[in-house]
């Protein structure tokens, strides 16, 4: 049984199409509504074209998450640093248009581009020059990869267009990975329009895909992009009403990740500029339930947060918040560079030993909602990062912001144990705040 919102992907052609049913082609996506009497059958909604109608299970197959996978790369092409006669080795048999690229051994940080031709291999020198790369300082590019892009439509001053990738052993082609699963999206849909922020790697635009409004997050430069490709693979497994929802993803000038638009922007942002005469007890009440819901999903999925914060919370246009930027987020074992850590938002444990868990995801949440209480002011107000860390450490914590209900504050000061294992857990937050939430209505 699918529930309403399941994705799923064509297995093949249906263009006969009964009365009531849809008509799809292979590696369509469609958005299941709701389950109909009579086995196997779904209405659901095209991706595409928005047009709704009825299916048979059979004929689709369940979108399916991308594994996070180490192997997964954007580059399957690049081999790093080996020698000419390596490389020409592995483009045997010859092949013409079977490439790959390598790091020169002569010239560190130069690339070459090796392409099997006729009976030869063709060594050409990428040359790295005014922060971009070209072989016949005619064109250039970026990065690598949309050097290969580039040259496997128009062969330019090369023998011939690339045509196979030799692939590095071990690795697997993300865009082969990518349109298997029904993640790679069709960039002759989308239109991109104005800019709506500006992350750490680069603008994040709005725009338009099949007629849905997206937000648009465009990474250039080849090595953040494939970092981004993780996070990547950890949003297609999660699907919840409170999390921003990954549409898919684009292989062009880098990576194109594209997600449903938020039209409200940050929460952080949202409560600054509307303040308390205009947003009530209420709907902040109705933001905290929102992301601890979401916050509860992933503690289901045992998923880690690590920067639950009311800039990476965003607003729909009709005010469901959602969490946004799963960059950190990681199974739970994995360890992170201290330097990039939001000390005001951290876990003191999570601080001093990197013990990440979803508990001190329920310290930031403490923290997150503080800042929603306080109309989004900065945590620890004129307090310097030093001074939080030893601070808290010593046993100090945040006032309750002016007017928050005293249940709220009780919440945040319960989140805030310095034993982890005091603090609540996400599901049972959420009990305790649907509490609060019933009690306010009741005093009002
Ligand atoms: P990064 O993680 O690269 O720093 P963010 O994801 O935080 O970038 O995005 C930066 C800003 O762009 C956000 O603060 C927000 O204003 C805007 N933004 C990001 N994603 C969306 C979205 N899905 N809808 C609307 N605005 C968004």
């Amino acid at each position: 049984m699918w529930k309403p919102g399941t994705q799923c992907v064509a297995k093949g052609d249906h263009t006969k199409v009964k009365t009531g049913e849809i008509a799809y082609h292979k590696g369509d996506i469609l958005t299941v509504l709701e389950a109909r009497q009579g086995k196997g059958v779904y209405l659901v909604r095209h991706n595409r074209t928005g047009e709704e109608g009825l299916i048979t299970a059979s004929n689709v197959r369940e979108r399916e998450a991308i594994r996070v996978d180490r192997s997964l790369s954007l580059m399957p092409w690049f081999h790093g640093k080996i020698s000419g006669p390596e490389a020409v080795n592995k483009l045997k048999p010859v092949e013409d248009g079977l490439f790959l690229v390598r790091e020169s051994i002569r010239h560190p940080g130069d690339y070459v581009l090796c392409v099997s031709f006729g009976q030869d291999v063709i060594h050409y020198r990428v040359i790295y020059k005014d922060k971009k790369l070209t072989i016949d300082n005619k064109q250039f590019f970026y990065n690598l990869i949309d050097m290969i892009e580039f040259y496997s439509k128009d062969k330019g001053a090369i023998a011939t267009t690339l045509r196979r990738p030799k692939e590095k052993e071990g690795t697997k082609s993300a865009h082969v990975e990518l349109s298997k699963t029904g993640w790679l999206l069709d960039i002759s849909k989308l239109t991109i329009g104005g800019s709506i922020g500006e992350g750490e790697f680069g603008m994040v635009c709005e725009g338009e895909y099949m007629g849905q409004k997206v937000a648009i997050k465009n990474i250039k430069c080849d090595v953040t992009a494939q970092a981004f490709l993780d996070e990547t693979s950890v949003m297609t497994k999660l699907q919840h009403k409170n999390l921003v929802r990954l549409l898919g993803v684009i292989l062009h000038n880098g990576l194109y990740i594209i997600t449903e638009l938020m039209e409200k922007g940050s929460l952080a942002n949202f409560l600054r500029t509307r303040g308390r005469s205009v947003i009530t007890a209420s709907q902040l009440l109705c933001f905290a339930l929102d992301v601890c819901e979401g916050m509860e999903y992933l503690e289901s999925k045992k998923l880690v947060h690590r920067d639950l914060a009311a800039r990476n919370v965003l607003l729909s246009d009709d005010d469901v918040a959602k969490i946004s930027d799963f960059g950190l987020a990681k199974t739970v074992t994995k360890s992170l560079d201290n330097a990039m850590l939001p000390v005001k938002w951290t876990a003191p444990e999570a601080l001093k030993k990197e013990k990440f868990s979803t508990r001190s995801d329920v310290w930031s949440y403490g923290i997150l909602l503080w800042e929603i209480f306080s109309y989004g002011r900065q945590p620890y107000p004129k307090m310097s990062v030093q001074e939080v860390k030893e601070k808290v450490e010593q046993g100090y914590r945040m006032e309750a912001p002016e007017k928050c209900p005293p249940g709220v504050y009780a919440l945040m000061s319960e989140c805030w144990d310095a034993d982890p294992k005091k603090r609540p857990a996400f599901h049972k937050l959420r009990g305790k705040l649907e509490d609060v939430i019933t009690s306010e209505v009741l005093s009002d």
